[in-house]
């Protein structure tokens, strides 16, 4: 896995917050911030429903996450992150806890003064993404 050139002192989880069970891939999630205006996906890593790692924008390049945090962060998406009804919920597959403590673990090996978060973690946020306590989840790795 490339290391960013850049300091890394955040890892950033995250939702996309689309139903449960809906798949989406990295290429979907590049259409739809292309729609708002950016440049391209924001997110560094894509976890796909059934485990895949994507890649999303090169880890170099400023992602686009965590108002106010970005420089110095690494985005991670997992698909999923609300039921039918739009609520919050943990809907991470088996599949996607596998591969995101996998990224997580491979991630902290490059960046080992890196804290590992939620996107609800950081101040003023408003969301409940990524609809899990990732911080609590992933303190040990
Ligand atoms: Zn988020």
């Amino acid at each position: 896995m490339k290391k960013s050139k850049r300091t890394i002192k955040y890892l950033v989880v995250h939702c996309t917050a689309t139903p449960e069970g809906k798949d989406f891939k990295a290429k979907d999630i590049d259409r739809w911030h292309k729609t708002r205006g950016w440049r391209e996906i924001g997110y560094n890593y894509v976890v796909d429903l059934n485990g895949t790692i994507e890649f999303g924008r090169d880890v170099d390049k400023i992602p686009a996450q965590v108002k106010g945090f970005n420089a110095n962060a690494i985005g991670v998406v997992y698909i999923g992150g609300v039921d039918a009804k739009g609520t919050p919920k943990d809907t991470r597959t088996t599949a996607q806890k596998a591969s995101l403590l996998k990224l997580l673990k491979d991630l902290r090996k490059l960046y080992p003064m890196a804290k590992i978060l939620g996107h609800r973690d950081f101040p003023n946020v408003r969301k409940a993404c990524p609809s899990f306590d990732a911080k609590t989840e992933y303190k040990n790795i």
